[in-house]
């Protein structure tokens, strides 16, 4: 397990076939099949907000969610131009689409990476910079305890056969979740350092916080704030297609460096 972690495919499929009582030598039959079938990794991208909510508005007026899209698509180009991943989008245009509508895609499609992409503004407008957040793990404890409450858990682990045992089904679920968090941790950290390169970042630039479009409980996920619209100079900067040209290469390459570490 390099750098102590494995890749989620192959972890959730190593736990299905645990589950499943399988010998030592058939869970490594079962991971050899999964390399010899594996499809290119997906990448799926969300462009915040859109429709009726235009997001964060823009000192000139420039709405957050026309920012998202180019960028989005921008990312999109570069990535599918490698021929190393397949992609995604949760919206192509100016389409509105709920929070848990955008993760529900995600899993829909067995995602193994998901980024949703926003601008932000804030109350200060001196402040400007790129963040980028993962989800906390005090959200993520509250959405895993009300997850694990419902009545649908069976499904919510992609690739995981649950047991008939309450027990060894929350252990499973617990090990997933944190699994996703630490890849979404390594994916974040390399985001800040390759646009850091780049753009001005905010103090702090990696935080945690709550949002909804991060708690699927088995797919790294992350969120780039990309700048402040709420900021003069970065509005500028935000409106122009070769600034978000270079936004879209860094996050490529943290995309690229994120399945480098993790084997895919
Ligand atoms: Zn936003």
């Amino acid at each position: 397990m390099p750098g102590g972690t494995i890749d989620r495919r192959r972890f959730n499929r190593l736990l299905a076939a645990l589950l499943a009582g399988a010998s030592l030598s058939g869970v490594h039959r079962a991971l050899a099949a999964t390399a010899a079938q594996r499809k290119l990794p997906l990448i799926v991208l969300d462009a915040g907000h859109g429709g009726i909510d235009p997001g964060a508005i823009g000192v000139i007026g420039t709405y957050e969610k026309n920012i998202a899209l180019p960028t989005v698509l921008e990312l999109a180009r570069r990535l599918e131009a490698t021929r190393r991943f397949r992609v995604q989008l949760t919206r192509r245009d100016d389409e509105f689409i709920p929070l848990a509508g955008r993760v529900a895609r995600a899993r829909a499609v067995n995602a193994d990476l998901f980024l949703s992409v926003h601008a932000d503004a804030l109350p200060r407008r001196t402040e400007r910079g790129a963040s980028v957040y993962t989800l906390s793990e005090k959200a993520s404890d509250r959405e895993a305890a009300l997850l694990a409450a419902s009545e649908n858990r069976a499904d919510l682990v992609a690739g995981i056969k649950m047991s008939r045992d309450p027990e060894v089904n929350g252990i499973l679920f617990d090990l997933a979740r944190r699994q996703t968090n630490n890849l979404s941790i390594r994916f974040a950290q390399d985001v800040v350092g390759e646009l850091g390169r780049h753009v001005t970042m905010l103090t702090n630039s990696h935080r945690s916080a709550g949002f909804a479009v991060l708690k699927a409980p088995d797919i790294p996920s992350a969120l780039v704030e990309i700048g402040c619209l709420s900021n003069r100079t970065e509005e500028r900067d935000l409106r122009q297609p070769p600034y978000r040209a270079v936004v879209a290469r860094s996050l490529a390459r943290s995309i690229g460096h994120y399945f480098d570490t993790i084997g895919a």
